[in-house]
Parts: C-alpha cells; structure tokens; sequence
C-alpha cells in the first residue's frame, strides 16, 4: 500500500494517565471505559501485544507521551503518561484458528490418504509378484517331485542288481531296460525343464527365418508313421500348399511333435488322427484332432498347465512328463498365435494351433 490509510475505525485511542486512569479518545464509545481501562491496564512494555479480555481478543500498542506535561493536563491533574491503541482481533484470530484446523486436518486427511493409497498400491503390486513367486515355489516341488521318480526307479533296479554279482548282463538285461528307460525319461524331463527355465528368464530367443509350415509338418508326420502301425492308429493329413511364414523352425516342430505325440499316447488302438492345416484369413491354422480318451471338460482350463496331467498313471506309462503342453502354449505364445483345445470325455480331443502369417524377410 502507498501510504497509511486516513483512519481505521477499528482502531480506538486512549490516553493512559500516569495513576492508571484512562480516557477514551473515541468519543462515541465512552461508556467503555471501564472495559478499556482492564485493557490497558495489561500493557506493560513498548512492544505490540495481544491482551485477551472478557473472551474478546485485542491487540494493543503502547506510545509513550513526549508532549510537556502542562499542555495536556486536566484540572484533576491527569498527567498523561502514553497513548494506547487498541484494535479487537477477534475475528483475525478465530480466522487464524480456522486456517490451523483447515492445515492441520488437511495435512492429517492427506497423509491418511497417501498411507492408504500407499498400501492398496503395494498390495495391488505385490499379487501379480506373490502369484509369480508362488508358481515358481509349485514349480520347483512338481519339478523336484518329477525327477525323484526316475532316481528312486534307477537306484532300486541298480540296487536289485547288486544282489547277483554272479549274473549275466543277459539275465539282468531286464533291470537294464528299466534303467534305460527311466534315464530317457529323465533326459526328457530336463530338457523340458530348461526350456521351460530359459522362456522364464525370457533368455530363449526365437529364431525367425522363413519356414513353410506345411511342408515342416510333413516332416514331422513322418517320424509318426511307425507308430501308425505300432498303435493301429490311423494317421489322415489334409495340408495346404504354401504356408510360409517367419517363424523359429525348431521350435515350431518340436510344438507339432508334442501335439502329435499326445494325440497317439491318448488314442487307443483303432482310432484315427485328422492334421489339417491351411490359410485362413492372415493366419496359419493347424489342427490336430484325435478320437481318443478326450479331456473331462473341468480339467480343460488346466491342461497348458505345467505338470497338468488329467491321468497322473496313464500319462507316466507313456512316457508323459506333463509339460509337453506348457512348452506348446509358450512357443505358440512366442510366435504371437493361440492355441486352443475342444475336447469330450471318450470321443476325442482337437487341438487348434492359429499363428499369424508374417512378412518374409529375405536373410541377410
Ligand atoms: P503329458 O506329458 O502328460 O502328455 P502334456 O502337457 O502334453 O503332458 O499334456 C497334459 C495333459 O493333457 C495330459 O496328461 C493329458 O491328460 C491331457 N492331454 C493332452 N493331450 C491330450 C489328447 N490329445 N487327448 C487326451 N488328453 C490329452
């Protein structure tokens, strides 16, 4: 502001005698007096100060009187010792008061909200870590649980063995096909587990080159046709022409490997095993549909599942690890596509493989 206002009406002036009495210079609240003289009567020093008086709060300012005693003296010789100002701050002060509360339970409030928030936010981060960190837990017991199996079979046949020193290999030739076997199984059992461990660790890179899935399929069918005949399975494949597209080709046999090998273990003598694959739309689709035991339709959400298996006994006969679904679901998953199953108990399952066509880059 640029100079003091001409007056300010909140202000009351009082002349304090030396004897305590007072004199209000604001003729038209006179019958004050008495009130401003308890006031004034609590100023002691020269510093601006807050009295508080009858519930009302004032501020006040002591100015010393420098004028010659004579002028102002009255006939009752009232000697004038300082000019007090008085202003009521009430409404200052209870505004004052109001602000603390506003700050305070505003501070209060915003620190309860951020320590809410703080914790349904942790809380909500933590369940996707608390589900990884579970999986994982359930993984090594089913992976531990898994290769015990096999040591448990190797060390007894070995053990059985020991018992004749004195037999021929021939003799025991037995126990050493139950070793045989339990080691392959095991191989199996780990090199599904690594390639599980690596797409975990998002360490196994695809390797994309042009790759025509049709005639990869054919490959694949191939090294099925022994079992054809082993299992008296009848094998029919329906496969369009020209169904190249980038994808890692390894991986994309060792997908229809396992959906193939499944679709024998699962299908009993007599049965038959339709592959089909063609364009549709910008997709490749795959399918390969049996008329086997079929999957009981509450196990069907579950059999991507690592360790999954609907029949625990007739998928160990076969040689079945229970990841061979997990690792299709991750390649599958990897080259962007879906895979999908239909199935019904006693009539047959069907696999459905759908991969996006992609542009071929010429390598290099
Ligand atoms: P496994 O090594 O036991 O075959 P997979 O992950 O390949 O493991 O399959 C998981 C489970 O899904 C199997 O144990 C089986 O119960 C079921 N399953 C998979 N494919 C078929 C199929 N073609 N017909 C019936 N059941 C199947």
């Amino acid at each position: 502001y640029r100079g003091r206002p001409v007056f300010d009406p909140r202000i009351f002036l009082i002349l304090r005698g030396e004897d305590g009495r007072v004199v209000n210079l604001t003729p038209f609240r006179a019958d004050e007096s008495t009130n401003l003289a308890a006031i004034a009567a609590g100023v002691k020093t020269r510093e601006p100060q807050t009295i508080e008086h009858e519930e009302h709060v004032y501020r006040v300012v002591s100015v010393p009187y420098r004028y010659s005693e004579k002028s102002l003296t009255t006939q009752e010789k009232f000697v004038i010792k300082d000019v007090i100002a008085v202003s009521i701050v009430d409404s200052e002060v209870g505004l004052l008061n109001n602000l603390l509360l506003i700050i305070v339970g505003g501070l209060v409030a915003g620190m309860l909200v951020i320590v809410l928030a703080g914790y349904l936010l942790a809380r909500r981060a933590m369940v996707p870590i608390e589900e990884a960190w579970n999986k994982q837990q359930q993984f090594v017991a089913d992976a531990s649980h898994e290769l015990r199996s096999p040591i448990t079979g190797i060390h007894s046949n070995a053990e059985l063995m020991l018992r004749h020193p004195d037999h021929t290999i021939k003799e025991e030739s037995f126990r050493l096909h139950n070793i045989m076997t339990e080691t392959a199984r095991m191989t199996k059992l780990i090199a599904s587990l690594l390639t599980l461990a690596r797409s975990d660790a998002n360490k196994a890179e695809l390797l994309l080159t042009p790759v025509d899935i049709g005639e990869l399929l054919q490959v694949v069918v191939e090294h099925f046709r022994a079992l054809e005949e082993l299992n008296n399975t009848k094998l029919t494949v329906n496969i369009q022409p020209d169904l190249t597209t980038m994808a890692d080709q390894e991986r994309i046999h060792q997908l229809f490997v396992i959906l193939l090998d499944n679709a024998f273990k699962y299908t009993p003598p007599g049965g038959e095993i339709k592959l089909s694959a063609a364009k549709l739309d910008k997709n490749i689709v795959v399918t390969v549909a049996d008329t086997g035991c079929g999957i009981a339709a509450e196990h069907l959400p579950r059999v991507f599942d690592r360790f999954f298996r609907a029949d625990k006994a007739r998928s160990r006969d076969k040689g079945g690890t229970g990841l061979g679904l997990a690792i299709a679901k991750w390649i599958v998953d990897k080259h962007r596509g879906k895979i999908e199953v239909a199935s019904e108990i006693g009539k047959g399952s069907i696999f459905t493989v759908v991969i996006p066509l992609l542009k071929i880059r010429k390598e290099g």
